[in-house]
């Protein structure tokens, strides 16, 4: 025999479960019994488990034996505790039957109230209330829920015949019907059923009741509750509970009301009864939108005591729960009822002061405070917003590759853009994808659009360095260089023309929408300071110029973690020695060019370790292919071939010699290095000569060269030797020494997997993420766009690799690695530089591991440092 308890019931300072046991009684219903055992008004019901859904789910719409048993005596509990009896004709006992999964999906479910009614009870109910409209009005829309929701018939038709009823009656609104005029809308409601569904309505509340159950099961698995749960990234529940609840009345006269309302302001914090409430209304009439709701302060002059009541105990809801509640409420008769109440979802500037307040006021600690705000919360707090998040006029949605809200006027090209810009234009620069070469560009942009690159691509590596918004992989619109258009089918946009784009959500909008700008604040500042208690993992910043090490040292970073070099050869004067020294026929005529650029890069590195003051500042040497520093178009090449003074056959001739069919794992990272060692001395040099430079004006520097995409101990070996030959001879020309470290990326498979050997020789160990999962996974991380889409809505992937680390592969390779890595050396420091840095899950799993540090960009430094805190008190417990 099945003994399992299916069933729980709640109500009347009594609930057989908590707000802890969501996974099995959905939010509301743990939270209606939550709220009973604390003495909340909440009427009296019970939940049947999700377990019976997904039993339902999984057995064609049967349920597991003991539920019909648990199910007669819950309700036969339940009319004994109201003192009522479903079904009877006189005074029927009407529920109210309720989907509620462990993770909100608002309105995704089915709903159906006044459940019980039939032609008899609702005279009943007439009768014993005094009150014929109000039962009729009950019973109507019992009707039209129950049609709609358990036997699929368009709400629409019913609204038609009220449309109708209300015409013939000569009246405009709902609720100017008298009790006829619903009278007659139960007849025609009635005809409307019978009609589409092909039977008269049931009159057995019994199989009433079975049918809702099952009817609320079943959307579990509509195909928008599904596309919800996809988009939404809702995975591992059983299904939905279901809530049989006594029905109370908001629409039994004035002195009724129904409402929602947050026990402080969602979009701003303030601490204020916040929301909304119909008089006289059933609670689907404020969803609808048929009458427009008051807001909540008019109910203290409406109904004084209602208020009085409501405002006491949302206050002691909130004191309970330790959080700002959402909270329904219905009044009935000028009692006040709990429908629900669940934590209120905010914006990040209501979620930063709703923490410093609650912990001002006494009601949560410090480090409640901290994991009440969550990372994304920040993000919002960081950058421009769109005023309206609404979908009016978009052209297209690519992936949000860097945050924030940014309008301007297309440009297809990064010179046009410069341009523009000198001239006071705000542009957006729109490519195909973009390149070390667009940094110009980039920067004079208010955001960047892309149709092709992923995640990590240039544009959004770049972009998120600088907070800049951006959008790549937007593969809806189709740019045309030549034309100087994009289209989407069915919209072209030409140069010049406005368009919008909000690097938050992806989406391409046509014309110039309100944008708000961002507002740190004071409160922000006392979390930052809170956050700051709970550091025991550093978090380092990804930057490449003096500029963005500031920046990020004013928002906490604790060093750098990769400077990555290459963009410190553009610039009109820097990009030709660079070009010279790629097109060099010779090893003198290469060392020559490099050492026009010493310069640059000496003053560029004492710069940035000024900024940084003394604290560590990871350089990474050389990393892409060369072929990124060279045009790539005919008139390009033409104003190129002029300035070097070298022929644009010869220059044709370079660029096509360095073409490669997969650059990506082509002639890149440390393979530059050995092929042309003269590179990693001249940048040795130029980080080592800063330093000492620095040191002599007493200052100090931390430098840790790193080398890039090693996958052998010897090419690591080899490009350490370069290094430390060159550091060598540098503490000779000065007669002084400094300290300094060599270490490695950790970011092609093979390195992973010989990371004990390379450890032996390394000092330190960088995960490269990016490529680390580009070449794990064999996605290429400028193309997955196209098909990742899919992936993750056929759930295929979780989550987007090259966003949060992937835990079960290349999760595995780091750990290993690190573990390796620490076996054969104990002082290895340990960090990550990949995207992954600032993302907060990929940020607790290294905590977890025992990294050293974490780097991120910029505007990421705050969520990584939130991040951290909250995997330090997790782990504390
Ligand atoms: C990486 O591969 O994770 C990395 C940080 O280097 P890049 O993105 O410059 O290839
Ligand atoms: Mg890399």
């Amino acid at each position: 025999m099945d003994t399992k308890k299916y069933i729980y019931s709640f109500g009347n300072g009594h609930g057989e479960g908590d707000r802890t046991m969501d996974n099995l009684l959905g939010g509301k219903g743990a939270n209606l019994a939550e709220m009973s055992t604390i003495g909340m008004p909440v009427p009296s019901g019970f939940t049947i488990s999700a377990e019976v859904c997904d039993y339902y789910n999984k057995h064609d719409g049967d349920w597991p034996d003991a539920v019909d048993d648990q199910l007669k005596e819950n309700i036969s509990q339940l009319e004994k505790r109201m003192d009522l009896r479903l079904g009877d004709n006189d005074d029927p006992l009407l529920v109210s039957v309720r989907s509620g999964a462990a993770i909100s999906m608002p309105g995704m479910m089915d709903t159906v109230l006044n459940l019980g009614l039939n032609d008899q009870s609702v005279q009943g109910l007439a009768n014993k209330t005094d009150n014929p409209r109000f039962a009729y009005d009950s019973y109507r829309r019992f009707i039209d829920m129950f049609g709609n929701v358990v036997k699929g018939v368009d709400h629409e038709q019913f609204e038609e015949a009220m449309q109708e009823v209300k015409k013939k009656k000569g009246v405009d609104l709902d609720t100017d019907l008298d009790a006829k005029g619903m009278k007659e809308d139960v007849d025609r409601f009635k005809r409307v059923y019978q009609e589409a569904v092909g039977e008269d309505f049931s009159q057995d509340p019994q199989e009433q009741l079975k049918l809702a159950i099952n009817a609320v099961f079943g959307s579990w698995n509509t195909p928008r509750a599904i596309t919800y749960r996809k988009i939404n990234q809702i995975t591992g529940l059983l299904g939905t509970a279901v809530n049989v609840q006594s029905m109370v009345y908001g629409n039994m006269g004035d002195e009724s009301a129904t409402g929602v309302c947050f026990t402080r302001n969602p979009a701003d914090g303030t601490n204020e009864l916040y929301g909304e409430f119909l008089p006289n209304a059933q609670g689907e009439d404020v969803v609808a939108g048929i009458r427009t709701p008051h807001d909540i302060n008019e109910l203290e002059e409406a109904m004084p005591e209602s208020y009085e009541q409501l405002y006491q105990l949302t206050e002691n809801l909130e004191e309970h729960y330790k959080d700002m509640q959402d909270i329904e409420f219905t009044i009935q008769e000028g009692k006040l009822y709990f429908l629900q109440t669940r934590d209120g979802k905010r914006t990040g500037k209501a979620a930063v002061k709703i923490a410093i307040d609650m912990a001002s006021e006494g009601l949560i600690s410090k480090e409640q405070a901290i994991k009440l705000v969550a990372p994304n919360h920040l993000n919002q707090l960081l950058h421009p917003q769109f005023k309206e998040d609404d979908e009016e006029d978009m052209i297209g949605k690519g992936l949000p590759a860097s945050p924030g809200a940014a309008v301007g006027k297309v440009v297809f090209s990064s010179e046009k853009a410069e341009k523009m810009h000198d001239d006071g234009e705000a542009v957006i620069l729109v490519r195909i994808e973009t390149s070390p070469e667009d940094v110009g560009g980039m920067s004079s942009s208010k955001g960047i659009l892309t149709s092709r690159g992923g995640m990590t691509s240039h544009a959004a590596v770049v972009a998120r360095g600088w907070g800049k918004p951006c959008v790549t992989g937007c593969d809806d619109i189709d740019i045309d260089y030549s034309s100087g258009t994009f289209t989407n089918g069915a919209t072209t946009m030409e140069e010049g023309d406005w368009i919008s784009i909000d690097g938050t959500s992806g989406k391409v909008f046509k014309g110039k929408k309100p944008v708000k700008d961002p507002s740190f604040g004071e409160n922000y500042h006392t979390l930052m300071s809170w956050i700051d208690e709970h550091q025991n993992m550093m978090v380092r910043t990804n930057a490449d110029t003096p500029d963005d090490a500031q920046k990020a040292r004013d928002f906490g970073a604790t060093g750098i973690g990769l400077i990555r070099t290459e963009h410190m050869f553009f610039g009109e004067k820097r990009i030709n020695s660079m070009r010279k020294m790629i097109l060099s026929e010779n090893k003198e005529e290469r060392k020559q060019a490099l050492e026009d650029l010493l310069p640059y890069q000496k003053e560029d590195f004492r710069n940035i370790f000024e900024a940084m003051e003394s604290r560590p500042v990871t350089v990474r040497l050389l990393d892409p292919p060369l072929h990124e520093f060279l045009p790539d178009d005919d008139t390009e090449l033409q104003s190129v071939s002029q300035s070097l003074d070298v022929s644009e056959e010869e220059l044709q001739r370079k660029v096509k010699s360095l073409k490669e069919v997969n650059p990506m794992l082509g002639h890149r990272g440390c393979r530059l290095g050995i092929s042309y060692p003269e590179i990693t001395a001249v940048q040795t040099r130029a980080i080592l000569e800063a330093a000492i430079e620095l040191e002599e004006k007493d200052g100090s520097a931390d430098p840790e060269i790193m080398i890039p995409l090693v996958s052998t101990i010897e090419e690591f070996v080899e490009q350490k030797k370069v290094v430390n030959n060159t550091a060598e001879n540098i503490f000779n020309e000065r007669g002084r020494t400094i300290d300094y470290k060599v270490g490695t990326m950790i970011e092609t498979p093979r390195a992973a997997l010989v990371a004990g050997e390379v450890a032996k020789e390394a000092d330190f160990f960088s995960f490269g993420t990016n490529d680390l999962t580009q070449m794990t996974f064999g996605f290429s991380r400028d193309d997955a766009g196209k098909f990742l889409d899919t992936y993750l809505d056929e759930g295929i992937v979780e989550n987007d690799p090259f966003k949060v680390l992937d835990h079960q592969g290349v999760g595995v390779l780091v750990t290993e690695a690190l573990q390796k890595g620490r076996e054969q050396n104990e002082s290895l420091k340990v960090g990550i530089c990949g995207e992954h840095g600032g993302d907060p899950s990929s940020v607790q799993f290294c905590y977890n591991l025992g990294f050293d540090y974490v780097s991120c960009s910029p505007y990421r430094v705050p969520i990584a440092r939130l991040a951290v805190a909250q995997a330090q008190l997790a782990q504390d417990g």
